[in-house]
């Protein structure tokens, strides 16, 4: 290994000789040394060894990057750069923060080390010119966006014994499905019966639709109820396990949840394994650019490579657009909601720019809803596991401002209203306790992501909060829980009291746009309409990219239940269409 890189950094030298480049040979002070950057979640720290004339090994020994979403970057940024003896390496697409902080760090290595930073950051001129011929490849499927729905797609052609092929612009799978909590809408009476759950898809219809304000089309959320359990049992199938316990999280308004053990990122680790027992060709880091349509027909898409290799992919059935929302896309979200207040932080994901959306209406399919944005309050996860019940929210002055069980546009929008637009979740030990998350509830107190304290009046001391109308509120909260009625702002959920020391509080939350519910039309067998209500030949789409589902608001549990059943339905579509 170390002859291969001395052998690169002759060739180099020599290389740039023949260019009329100079190379002196690069010089250290050989050892280990350390640094850290800021990635995205906090510093990135590394580690690097040199001998007196390379870089021997880079190595990530902490960090606190999102898992799944850094793993590439990770390892391939370390690489490149031994490799190539070079501070010249991309970013890996998705992990651009974590990229960039890898190489801050073994920039500031290469300083202590007394290397000559600039000559690292000389790109070397490869002399390769990037090839112009395009690359053909054939398929029966083509799912572009590997998330839930383009995954769902791969593994439901597979079972057809069809050919799938999914492309996936980022370096890792996933999308907003990985990135979720894994939570999974669909009325169980297996499960909620013996907890005592009332339930039914017609109230499940009846919520998704007004919960959505009515702006929904009726007949995809008639599909989405009716098909939903047993896009669980599918999921099963494939060896996703979900919690016996059925749960409201923030904005399902009703306890009808399956959570998914290992959250969102199992859901796409079984969809991956089982589309790749299908044979299913998954092209990373491949982007989607234009859709191919012949007499009518979409018959594929354009693509372009991290590399920059020019693809055609051509489906003998069909299309089905599976690129997540747009919720990462600055533009697209003005355009579409000017209203969306200044300053709103995004939590979608890298991928999530809209490009569905772009490349369908460019050749001529209607869009739906587009200006119903979703905005979530995030409940302090680490305390809440996502669910809502029995946290409470309090605003700066130690006083509730909402029901809790709100549908998620309503939280938002109370949670603007109050100082700051801030809000603090509010629990206790004993839902600690229920939770079974001590471990990483105390390391958030450790680094100062959560606040504890053995009473109401200290912990309101710590926030800065009026301690009277803190225990005030706790109170009055305890007393519905005693009597099981409604309090004030109309909640309904009241399982356990807060009465637990010692008490935690979140530090301050904001609502963040979460999810885009329009996109793309597409009637109930997931095909794409145009402006005038007609399926476009061989074009589907499914997951977030497609409007329609939700309406003016999407309930919890409906976006991960969205690409699981519309991935489904729109290859057994295809199929059916042939
Ligand atoms: P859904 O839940 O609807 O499946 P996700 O957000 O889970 O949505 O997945 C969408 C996926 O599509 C993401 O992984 C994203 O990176 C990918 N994607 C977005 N735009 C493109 C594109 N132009 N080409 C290929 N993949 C894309």
């Amino acid at each position: 290994m170390k002859q291969m890189r001395r052998f690169i950094c002759a060739l180099l030298a020599a290389l740039m000789l023949l260019s009329g480049t100079a190379l002196a040979e690069a010089s250290y002070t050989a050892g280990t040394y350390t640094a850290s950057a800021n990635g995205n979640n906090g510093p990135v720290t590394v580690e690097v060894t040199f001998s007196g004339t390379a870089i021997e090994s880079v190595n990530v020994t902490n960090h606190s990057e999102t898992a799944g979403i850094c793993d590439v970057a990770m390892t391939r940024i370390p690489q490149a750069i031994v490799n190539g003896q070079t501070l010249v390496v991309d970013a890996v697409a998705g992990a651009t923060n974590s990229s960039k902080a890898i190489l801050a760090a073994v920039e500031d290595c290469v300083m202590q080390a007394g290397g000559d930073v600039e000559a690292l950051k000389v790109k070397a001129n490869d002399g390769e010119a990037a090839s112009t011929e395009t690359v053909i490849i054939n398929t029966d499927v083509l799912a572009i966006g590997g998330g839930g729905a383009g995954l769902t797609a791969a593994v439901r052609a597979g079972q057809f014994g069809v050919k799938c092929v999914v492309i996936e612009k980022l370096a890792q799978l996933g999308g907003a499905t990985a990135a979720s909590q894994g939570n999974y809408a669909a009325v169980d009476p297996e499960k909620q019966v013996p907890q005592g759950i009332e339930d039914s898809i017609m109230l499940q219809i009846q919520q998704t639709y007004q919960g959505g304000d009515c702006k929904a089309k009726l007949d995809l959320v008639e599909t989405m109820a009716y098909h939903a359990l047993d896009g669980v049992h599918w999921l099963e199938n494939l060896g996703v396990e979900f919690n016996e316990q059925m749960t409201t999280v923030v904005g399902a308004i009703w306890p009808r949840t399956h959570g998914a053990v290992g959250k969102g990122a199992a859901i796409i680790e079984k969809l991956k394994t089982a589309a790749e027992a299908y044979n299913t060709d998954i092209y990373m880091e491949t982007t989607a650019t234009e859709l191919i349509v012949e007499d009518g027909r979409v018959v594929g898409c354009k693509a372009i490579g991290a590399d920059g290799t020019n693809y055609e992919f051509h489906a003998s059935l069909g299309v089905v657009m599976c690129t997540g929302g747009f919720g990462k896309n600055t533009e697209m979200l003005k355009k579409y909601n000017p209203n969306i207040p200044e300053g709103v932080v995004s939590m979608a994901h890298a991928g999530a720019t809209g490009d569905g959306i772009i490349m369908g209406e460019a050749i001529g399919a209607n869009l739906y809803g587009m200006e119903y944005i979703q905005m979530l309050t995030t409940s302090g996860a680490v305390l809440t596991g996502a669910s809502i019940e029995d946290v409470l929210y309090i605003n700066a002055e130690g006083n509730r401002f909402v029901a809790e069980d709100s549908r998620r546009d309503m939280l938002c929008n109370a949670a603007f209203n109050q100082t700051g637009s801030v809000y603090y979740v509010l629990s206790d030990q004993s839902l600690v306790d229920r939770q079974g998350n001590q471990a990483s509830v105390d390391a958030a107190v450790a680094e100062g992501k959560v606040f504890k304290a053995d009473t109401l009046e200290e912990l309101a001391g710590i926030m800065g909060m009026s301690a009277e109308n803190l225990t005030a509120a706790v109170a009055d909260y305890n007393a519905c829980v005693e009597s099981n009625t409604p309090d004030s702002f109309g909640r309904y959920t009241f399982n356990h009291k807060l009465d637990t020391a010692p008490y935690y509080f979140s530090t301050a939350l904001r609502p963040m746009i979460l999810y885009t519910c329009g996109g793309l039309e597409i009637n109930a067998a997931a095909q794409v309409l145009d402006a005038q209500g007609r399926p476009i030949p061989g074009f589907y789409a499914a997951g977030e990219v497609a409007g329609g589902l939700h309406g003016s608001n999407r309930l919890a549990g409906n976006g991960i239940s969205e690409p699981v059943i519309f991935g489904q339905i729109a290859v057994e579509s295809m199929m059916a269409d042939q």
